[in-house]
């Protein structure tokens, strides 16, 4: 079967193969890999040895997106200062939520679905409510495609003194981010399972090591303290863990890791994601579907489509006809609007996309749905 979701996605049969063993997490033959992949991760990340640490965490990327909140935005019940979050998509209200029910202070800043918040309306934002101190925002989201410009974004942040926080799941590895050029930045934030192409099971947060001493106690939370995660590290090793990790997960995701440095990085994953999603995207629209965002604001992780106006169509029986054809797409959707989504991220290329646009003509006329414009 072929994964065309954006997380969990497509793995290796290596990074697969890897989970088969057992390992205790305390083990001093697994301690250096530990530490390797943390530290190879705040270099990927634009890290300094010493002045930037990569803490990760057990379980899904909701729950490092909490413990970056928790440790960095004092309650509000504590004098904490207030996030403000871009509203233009699905993961910005789910952060606005962890943050609230976490008795954080959030402003809302409204913004459309179809492209990138503008750092011109972050800044108006940010100079309205001084008590505003952070920016929480996430630079790929999956729930539309767009992408939120993060380097331009962070330079306005910076320019008002402010800080940030940076949902980064689905963008790690694939966009381009820097911690050295990005000092506003508490957290980038990000999970094991999507653009580095491992399994699920662990969260990671690259901080600068000054601003985690500086939260500690601010958590209110034993399990999403950061802080607790780096003075853990500081006395009892960076090998060492504070409560059982999901470690074979771990064990596979730096067998992933070599092969993502192997393969180029960073720009070579970006550059591949693209073009998976040019295909898609054109590949789509010659079949007669309507893509969901202009071009121009289609960002290279996933494409929507608006699901075809037809009596018959319905979006559980169209993934069950693509799985017939050894395809899996999502068989739900975000947006307010109809449609479905297909990612263009994990262990797939152009052949693998090609494949994909095979099986959304056939699962299409299987239905019988003919799309007005079709070529
Ligand atoms: C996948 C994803 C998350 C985390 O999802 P989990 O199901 O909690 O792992 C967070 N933010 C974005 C933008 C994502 O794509």
């Amino acid at each position: 079967m072929l994964l065309l979701i954006p997380g969990p996605v497509q793995t290796r049969p290596e990074v697969r193969a890897a989970m088969a063993v057992d390992i205790a997490p305390w083990d001093n033959d697994f301690a250096p890999e530990y530490i390797a992949i943390r530290e190879t991760l705040r270099d990927v990340a634009g890290g300094i040895a010493g002045r930037h640490v990569c803490l990760p965490l057990q379980g899904a990327g909701h729950f490092i997106t909490e413990a970056a909140i928790r440790t960095f935005i004092p309650a509000a019940a504590a004098g904490g200062g207030k996030l403000l979050i871009p509203m233009n998509g699905t993961y910005a209200e789910r952060m606005a939520r962890l943050a609230r029910e976490a008795g954080r202070t959030v402003v809302e800043l409204p913004a459309p679905d179809s492209r990138g918040v503008t750092p011109e309306a972050v800044a108006a934002a940010l100079a309205a409510d001084p008590a505003i101190s952070h920016l929480g925002v996430v630079y790929s989201e999956t729930g539309s495609g767009i992408v939120n410009d993060v380097p331009a974004l962070g330079a306005v942040v910076r320019a008002a003194g402010r800080r940030m926080i940076v949902d980064a799941v689905s963008a790690f590895g694939a966009l381009p981010f820097s911690l050295q050029a990005q000092p506003e930045v508490d957290a980038v934030l990000f999970t094991s399972n999507k653009c580095i192409e491992g399994l699920p099971g662990i969260g990671f947060a690259i901080c600068p090591a000054e601003r985690v001493e500086a939260a500690a106690g601010n958590a209110g939370s034993w399990s999403f303290d950061l802080a607790d995660v780096y003075s853990t590290a500081q006395r009892a090793g960076w090998g060492s863990f504070r409560f059982t990790p999901a470690v074979q997960a771990l064990h596979a995701f730096g067998v992933a890791l070599d092969i993502f440095i192997a393969e180029g990085g960073q720009p070579a994953r970006l550059a591949r994601y693209r073009e998976n999603c040019r295909i898609l995207y054109e590949g789509g629209r010659a079949l007669g579907l309507r893509p969901y965002l202009d071009w121009e604001n289609q960002g290279p992780v996933i494409v929507l489509f608006h699901q075809p106006e037809h009596p018959d169509f319905t979006l559980q029986g169209f993934v069950d006809a693509l799985k017939r054809r050894g395809v899996l797409i999502s068989n739900f959707h975000n947006t307010a609007a109809p449609t479905m989504r297909i990612g263009c991220i994990g262990h797939v290329g152009p052949d693998e996309m090609r494949f994909a646009l095979g099986a959304l003509r056939g699962a299409l006329e299987e239905l019988g749905i003919r799309q007005r414009d079709a070529a």
